[in-house]
């Protein structure tokens, strides 16, 4: 079994670990929330907020404990985020388990998907997009606002802003920074249809299956993204990184950098990255 593993890109902090139909669980503690707990590993339990993308055992499994976890460690209560399809079962699942546990298991349960967002902090919030499953699921972008000096003002003497300002004039915009985008379990026509998807600065892109062993066309059936699919779709990426994972069990790490560094074109290869134990 791949152990949990971390590192650092595009100067964020991602951890955990993705394997189809076994655990996911990519935690980024930079900005104080994880994608799905499949399992719930040991760093994951520090963090107060989840976004869960879909209810498959591999990606929800691990919500109670995760919730318990904080409990015991008298962490604050954490938040959940899941999309409304899943938000009714996610309630009898943790009413179960606190009459099984004797226990509260407190927590938030927040519902959103496409077209609405959750606030993480001051300047970050969750925005879901649709991706597409066997089971209902949502991807998360994670846009952070800040202010900057109006296009117009910038390289004027300071004295010209201040007097703008003090006409009452607003002198900064905001401007939307896509940091982060996750996409789940979901079909490559999520790269076609969301443009969070295509220009997020880091990307985060199941690939489950990467070579003959199993067809393009029996990836689809199965609700996941064949290698050959984000290959013919090379020039729609504007990611500066993209990380993908979620790979088959059937290819061990060799395998997949082996893979990858076969077969990407090379306008993706040097943005790849595959989440796998190093
Ligand atoms: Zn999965
Ligand atoms: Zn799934």
């Amino acid at each position: 079994m791949a152990r949990a593993h971390g590192f650092s890109i595009l100067g964020i902090e991602v951890r955990g670990l993705s394997i189809g139909g076994i655990e996911t669980c990519i935690d980024l503690p930079g900005f104080g929330v994880a994608f799905d707990v499949g399992r719930a590993p040991e760093h994951v339990i520090a963090r107060p907020t989840v976004l869960f993308t879909h209810g498959h055992m591999d990606h929800m499994g691990g919500a109670a404990y995760h919730c318990a976890l904080r409990g015991l460690r008298r962490l604050p209560p954490p938040t959940y985020v899941v999309g409304h399809e899943n938000v009714a079962a996610f309630g009898e699942l943790f009413a179960a388990w606190r009459k099984l546990d004797r226990s509260t298991l407190e927590h938030e349960l927040v519902a959103i998907g496409p077209g609405e967002e959750h606030a993480i902090g001051p300047r970050l919030v969750a925005r879901p997009f649709r991706s597409l499953h066997r089971a209902p699921c949502q991807g998360y972008a994670l846009v952070e606002r800040r202010t900057r000096l109006r296009a117009d003002l910038a390289g004027l003497p300071q004295a010209e802003i201040r007097a703008a300002r003090s006409r009452g004039e607003e002198v900064t915009d905001v401007v939307e920074d896509i940091r982060v985008a996750f996409c789940g379990d979901t079909l490559i026509d999520v790269v076609d249809r969301e443009e969070v998807v295509r220009t997020a600065k880091l990307l985060i892109l199941e690939v489950t299956f990467l070579d003959d062993r199993v067809s393009p066309a029996e990836a689809r059936e199965k609700g996941h993204v064949h290698l050959d699919e984000v290959c013919e779709r090379a020039d729609l990426f504007q990611n500066e990184a993209i990380l993908v994972t979620h790979f088959s069990a059937r290819y061990g790490p060799a395998d997949i950098r082996k893979i990858l560094e076969a077969r990407l074109p090379a306008t993706l290869r040097d943005r790849v990255v595959p989440f796998i134990p190093s």
